[in-house]
């Protein structure tokens, strides 16, 4: 391609609203423009990295036995209804009305229309397994759109469905995604690791995220200094803090001070001259298993993903200050669990806490000297904290958890009967048995995915593409557009690489050669080969790769071999080992 004929507004500076090194890049290199917030055009150097993901992800889906299709992205209600969803995903899931007043709404995931496609067509065993993907446009109405097209409300994701006779066969499968997974993200060129998630009433282990780390990912990951085991910090367990049992300590008798306007931990901590980890923290939560107190030491933070565990509830949330007040009888911030007629649950932390602190359930006032089984009782001791570094690992002897932080770019999740059961996805076994099929479903965001690829990969002048992503992978920069020896000599090159199948960038642009070169650290294309007078008279070009310093002459007449020879390095190199699937407990 030549710079001249293609669509390739870069730009010196990054919009204001670009708050991440992907999003600033992205625009500046002119690979995607705003239309709106979280909506975006793929300018073409934007859309040839989003194909090349897309082709890396196909031919691994391919090979793993996966089957391509195409599902509709404007749903119609009914289908959500049937799965219940039509209510329950909020304000995520846009919908439309059409000209006759029928409800619709842009697809964010696919689960109800292949569920309802599968099972118009699948009667017997015989017809399963099955593992059917696409790759499609989704919408969300993400309630903060950012980073680029790493948060997008309008974006690109390879979505996949499998169905099943058997659980085996359903976690068969289930590791056969996570292995290709592995190999999709190292064709990539991605450091990334594959942690445990948060499975939501499934339980078990059966649900990965794939985790490009990068400082900016807005996903915090527990990881064991000594074995393998890794989660996101959502679901990261942390170890038999419970065997600790009751702490020790002489109890002081329980005292009622004043704290007038102290709320929060550290108001309260501080004004009573004491630590947060002497503050027994209560919570009032609303749920659809009504409302309840939990309580967690004051230094750390609840996760409230563990605590919809515990309950086995579909929806929590904070509660409201009328149902604060209606349960403790105080304004928020002075709750506890003294007196109080609630149900109360709490992490393990608070179990070893002697003569703590808590609110009095009346308005500036708390206790202090407070004692477990003395001065109030717990319904359920759990663990309900999120991890933190230097917590125990869960499932080796003497490791502690690092946190670090990551981008998902992937999810693997064995999802069972919850679609098939509420949406008939009926088969007859080989007893002839109807059962619902079991399922599992597959998501890789292609757009993020470029994005995360940026994130680890730059310096200050710009992108630097591993050779799998880039758009192009030789940029040829004559000199002086203005010389004729020089443009011939481009001219041959260009050719000679198109015709062995090597997609090269020519900039024949008439600039100055300070702005060529700037623009091609901008866009970060692997291979940069620049074609100047003097080396011409040997017969030769510099050739630098984007990420060196070092720039090498090398005779024109062995420039296709030398590209040719570096491609197939940088296919070779596997970035990061394949992570293999760790045992499930
Ligand atoms: P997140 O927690 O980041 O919102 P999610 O759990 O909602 O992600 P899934 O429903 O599992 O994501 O979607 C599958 C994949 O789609 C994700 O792993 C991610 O790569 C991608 N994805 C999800 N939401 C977005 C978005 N708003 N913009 C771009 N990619 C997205
Ligand atoms: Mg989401």
């Amino acid at each position: 391609m030549k710079f001249s004929m293609i669509f390739l507004p870069t730009l010196k500076e990054a919009p204001s609203d670009a708050e991440v090194v992907s999003h600033r890049l992205m625009t500046r290199a002119g690979m995607i423009r705003k239309v709106a917030a979280g909506i975006y055009n793929y300018l073409p150097l934007g859309l040839k990295v989003i194909r090349k993901v897309e082709n890396i992800v196909r031919e691994e889906m391919n090979k793993a036995g996966a089957h391509e299709v195409s599902m509709p992205m404007v749903i119609p209600a009914e289908l959500w209804q049937e799965s219940g969803r039509w209510d329950a995903y909020g304000k995520e899931l846009l919908r439309v009305k059409d000209r006759h007043e029928r409800d619709f709404c842009l697809g964010p995931t696919h689960e109800e229309v292949i569920t309802a496609m599968v099972r118009g067509e699948v009667r017997s065993y015989k017809q399963l397994p099955l593992n059917l993907y696409q790759i499609q446009t989704k919408f969300r109405d993400e309630i903060r759109p950012r980073f680029g097209l790493m948060r997008g409300r309008e974006f690109i994701m390879k979505d996949g469905y499998s169905f099943h006779a058997t659980e085996d066969d359903a976690e068969r499968e289930y590791r056969n995604m996570y292995d290709t997974y592995c190999r999709i993200f190292e064709r990539c060129g991605l450091k990334f690791r594959a942690v445990e998630a948060e499975t939501g009433p499934i339980g078990g282990s059966f649900s990965h995220e794939f985790m490009v780390l990068a400082d900016t990912g807005e996903d915090a990951i527990a990881s064991c200094n000594k074995c393998n085991y890794a989660a996101n910090v959502e679901r990261a367990e942390i170890k038999g803090q419970g065997a600790r049992g009751k702490g020790q300590g002489e109890e002081k008798p329980l005292e009622k001070v004043s704290t007038p306007g102290m709320k929060t931990v550290e108001e309260v901590s501080g004004f009573l001259k004491t630590t947060p980890q002497k503050l027994i923290k209560t919570l009032i939560y609303n749920s659809d298993k009504g409302a309840l107190a939990v309580l967690v030491r004051g230094d750390y933070e609840l996760n409230e993903a563990k605590l919809k565990r515990l309950l086995d509830a579909e929806w929590l949330a904070l509660a409201d200050e009328q149902t604060v007040r209606q349960t403790t009888h105080a304004p928020s911030g002075f709750a506890g669990p003294v007196g109080l007629k609630a149900k109360i649950v709490a992490d393990f932390s608070v179990q070893v806490i002697v003569n703590g602190v808590t609110g009095a359930n009346e308005a500036d006032a708390h206790f202090v000297n407070v004692n477990l089984d003395r001065d109030f009782k717990v319904d359920a001791f759990a663990d309900l904290r999120t991890a933190v570094a230097g917590d125990l690992c869960p499932r080796c002897d003497g490791g502690a958890l690092e946190i670090n932080r990551g981008i998902e770019v992937g999810h693997v999740f064995k999802l069972g009967t919850k679609y098939s059961e509420a949406m008939g996805a009926i088969f007859l076994n080989e007893k002839g048995e109807a059962q619902p099929m079991i399922m599992g479903c597959y998501g890789i965001g292609i757009g993020r995915t470029a994005a995360a690829s940026i994130e680890q990969n730059h310096d200050e002048k710009g992108i630097i593409w591993p050779m799998p992503l880039a758009p192009f992978q030789v940029h040829l920069v004559p000199v002086n557009a203005k010389d004729k020896p020089t443009m011939d000599a481009a001219e041959a090159i260009y050719k000679d690489l198109r015709d062995a199948g090597i997609d090269a960038l020519m900039d024949d642009r008439d600039e100055r050669a300070g702005v060529k070169f700037n623009d091609a650290d901008l866009i970060g294309i692997p291979v940069r080969i620049t074609i100047g007078s003097k080396a011409l008279k040997e017969n030769s070009v510099e050739i630098k790769m984007r990420k060196a310093v070092d720039v090498g002459l090398i005779k024109i007449a062995d420039v296709k071999k030398r590209v040719l020879n570096i491609m197939e390095q940088a296919d070779r190199v596997g970035v990061i080992t394949a992570t293999q699937l760790p045992q499930s407990p």
